[in-house]
C-alpha cells in the first residue's frame, strides 16, 4: 500500500510555505481529517494499521485518542481491532477523560492519533489513563512525522520525541520533511510568506 499516494490524491499532503503550530515553517504539510473523510479510506488505512498491530501479538483492550486530531484515526482502528474507543479532551489546556468513560485497572490501552510528530500530546492523554489505572501497551499513528522510531522502519528516535522506548509505536508511513525555524527558513529568504494551515481555507 502506498501511504503518501493516497495522501497525495486525498490533497492530504500539501505542497507550499507553511508556519507548522510549533512555530517553524516547512514546505510541506499533513492534513489527515483530508485522507479520512472518505469513510472507504479511513477503514483501509484502519485495517492496514491494525494488521501491524495484529501481527506483533500485543493485546489491547482499548484504543485511546486526544481529541480533536486522533479522534477519526482511533476509532478507525478500534472498529478494526474490534476493541473499545474512548477519549481525552482538552478542559482549559489540561487533558481529561470525560462523558462516563472508565478505566478499568490494568485495562491495556492503546493510544491512537492521527500523525505523531513528538507525541507530546499522545502522552499527555496516556498520563491520564494510567492515573486511572490503566496500562499503556503502545502507541499508534497514521503517520509518522520522522522523530520517534516506529516498528518496520530504520528510523532512529530524535531528542524531541516524547514516547516512552519500551513500547511499542506503529505507524503505516514516515513523512519526514524539513522545518526549518523562521530566520533561517530557505522559502522565507525567496521572497514568500509562511501560512498557517487552515488560515486559507486549508
Ligand atoms: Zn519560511
Amino acid at each position: 500500500m502506498d501511504i503518501k499516494k493516497i495522501y497525495m490524491d486525498a490533497d492530504a499532503l500539501l505542497e507550499g510555505h507553511f508556519k507548522l503550530s510549533s512555530g517553524n515553517h516547512s514546505q510541506f504539510y499533513l492534513q489527515s481529517a483530508k485522507v479520512l473523510e472518505d469513510p472507504k479510506t479511513a477503514k483501509l488505512l484502519a485495517e492496514a494499521l491494525a494488521e501491524q498491530i495484529k501481527t506483533s501479538g500485543l493485546k489491547i483492550d482499548t484504543v485511546c485518542a486526544p481529541a480533536l486530531g486522533g479522534l477519526i484515526a482511533g476509532f478507525a482502528l478500534a472498529q478494526a481491532l474490534d476493541v473499545r474507543f474512548i477519549f481525552a479532551e482538552r478542559v482549559d489546556g489540561v487533558m481529561n477523560i470525560r462523558r462516563g468513560f472508565e478505566v478499568s485497572k490494568d485495562e491495556k490501552v492503546l493510544m491512537c492519533e492521527d500523525i505523531i510528530t513528538t507525541g507530546g500530546s499522545a502522552m499527555e492523554a496516556a498520563a491520564v489513563v494510567k492515573s486511572l489505572g490503566g496500562k499503556i501497551v503502545g502507541v499508534a499513528a497514521l503517520a509518522n512525522r520522522g522523530f520517534c522510531k516506529r516498528e518496520n522502519s530504520d528510523i532512529k528516535t530524535k531528542s524531541n520525541c516524547k514516547l516512552p522506548q519500551d513500547i511499542p509505536f506503529f505507524a503505516l508511513a514516515d513523512f519526514t520533511f524539513e522545518m526549518y525555524s523562521p530566520d533561517t527558513c530557505p522559502l522565507c529568504r525567496d521572497g514568500s510568506e509562511a501560512i498557517k494551515p487552515g488560515s486559507r481555507g486549508n
